[in-house]
């Protein structure tokens, strides 16, 4: 599949195969399509008037037909404790959406959006209590990733898709978006350097496993005990955990690669004993890897993080039963880029 055009949005609706597609339309050879992606997503063209090697009858029906409008930097923040760099970008159409930056040694990770809000309205998330505004098209992802790296000045090593928007909801797209982070024509990241965090879709997490590409597949499970799972991921309820279970079971076989398993630890509500049994039995025979996150508080919804004691509790309880686990150290939570903090709406100066 290839996504075709989005109106309003110009040359970011398309992807790779998008591109293609228009450009054999308008009977063009095809390594025109290489050279207009290099000129997009490698050399970051303000115009189609730059992009010297195109001739100019074709320069001037794609500004015409496909216009390239960039996103415009709204607002950014550096945070003090580790620059991590958070982005509020204005789209084509009006629409807004975050990205973050967060480098560490020799790394650049940038977390973008693959839609402007998000329809599925977790309770313990800030992106979820907005709804959903639109899905983005495949350039607007890789162009997220792309503006961050010019704004820090390096190259970005890894690429998650865990900013606004449920990536699968929106899968031809993110998955054009992703193949652009990867194409070496564009940004040339690593698939295995590429992650797609999904709440859960299962019909979804199957298609990814028989994607050609090994991009890296992060679950947001949260709870392993159903009845907790649709008070905190309500949208989900009809996608029962055995079966949640069974097609990470044929992502791991497809693919021989480990989804991680994001756990964000809500006092009170998933951080019991029981609660860790049922994790422990979710993962028991499973090629995984356990993330827990102490919840990041998100004004208003009312969610609090257990006493350090408790996320002990389910490091050790996982590895005891030998289950992979790691717990994640959120970044950028002074200016609320950490996961789940990411709205539309933005306070305070670029
Ligand atoms: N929709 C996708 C990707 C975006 S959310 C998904 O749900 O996976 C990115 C990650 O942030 C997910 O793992 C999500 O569960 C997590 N998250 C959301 N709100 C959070 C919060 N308040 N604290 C910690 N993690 C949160
Ligand atoms: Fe959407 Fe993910 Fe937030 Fe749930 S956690 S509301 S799926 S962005």
């Amino acid at each position: 599949m290839t996504t075709g055009p989005v109106p309003g949005i110009g040359v970011l609706g398309l992807d790779r195969g998008g591109l293609e597609r228009w450009l054999a339309g308008e009977s063009e050879p095809r390594f025109r399509t290489g050279q207009l992606v290099r000129w997009l997503y490698q050399r970051g063209a303000d115009s189609y008037e730059q992009m010297t090697d195109l001739p100019a009858g074709l320069r001037a029906t794609l500004a015409d037909r496909l216009p390239l409008l960039r996103p415009r930097l709204e607002a950014r923040e550096v945070s003090a404790l580790d620059d991590t760099r958070r982005y509020l970008w204005r789209l084509a159409d009006g629409a807004t959406v975050e990205s973050v930056g967060l480098p560490a040694d020799d790394r650049l990770t940038v977390c973008f959006s693959t839609q402007a809000g998000c329809a599925m309205g977790c309770s313990f998330c800030a992106t979820g209590a907005g709804g959903l505004v639109r899905d983005l098209g495949a350039g607007e992802m890789a162009e997220q990733v792309r503006l961050v790296g010019a704004d820090f000045g390096a190259r970005v090593t890894n690429a998650v898709a865990m900013g606004q928007g449920e990536p699968f909801t929106n899968y031809d797209a993110t998955l054009g978006g992703v193949r652009l982070m990867n194409d070496p024509d564009a940004l040339g990241i690593g698939a295995r350097h590429i992650t797609i965090s999904t709440c859960g879709l299962i019909g979804e997490i199957e298609r990814l496993a028989s994607e050609p590409e090994q991009f890296t597949l992060a679950i947001s499970l949260h709870s392993a005990v159903q009845a907790t799972r649709n008070r905190l991921m309500p949208s989900l309820r009809a996608q029962p955990l055995p079966r949640l279970q069974s097609a990470l079971e044929t992502y791991a076989t497809a693919t021989g690669r480990r989804p991680s398993l994001e756990y964000a630890l809500v006092e009170g509500v998933n951080d019991s004993a029981e609660e860790l049994a049922a994790l422990i039995g979710f993962c028991t025979g499973l090629l995984c890897h356990v993330n827990l996150i102490p919840v990041n508080p998100v004004g208003g919804l009312g969610h609090a993080r257990p006493g350090g004691g408790r996320v002990m509790a389910f490091l050790d309880g996982l590895a005891a039963a030998g289950i992979q686990a790691t717990i994640r150290t959120e970044r950028g939570t002074d200016i609320e880029a950490a996961c789940g903090q990411l709205t539309q709406r933005h306070s305070g100066p670029g």
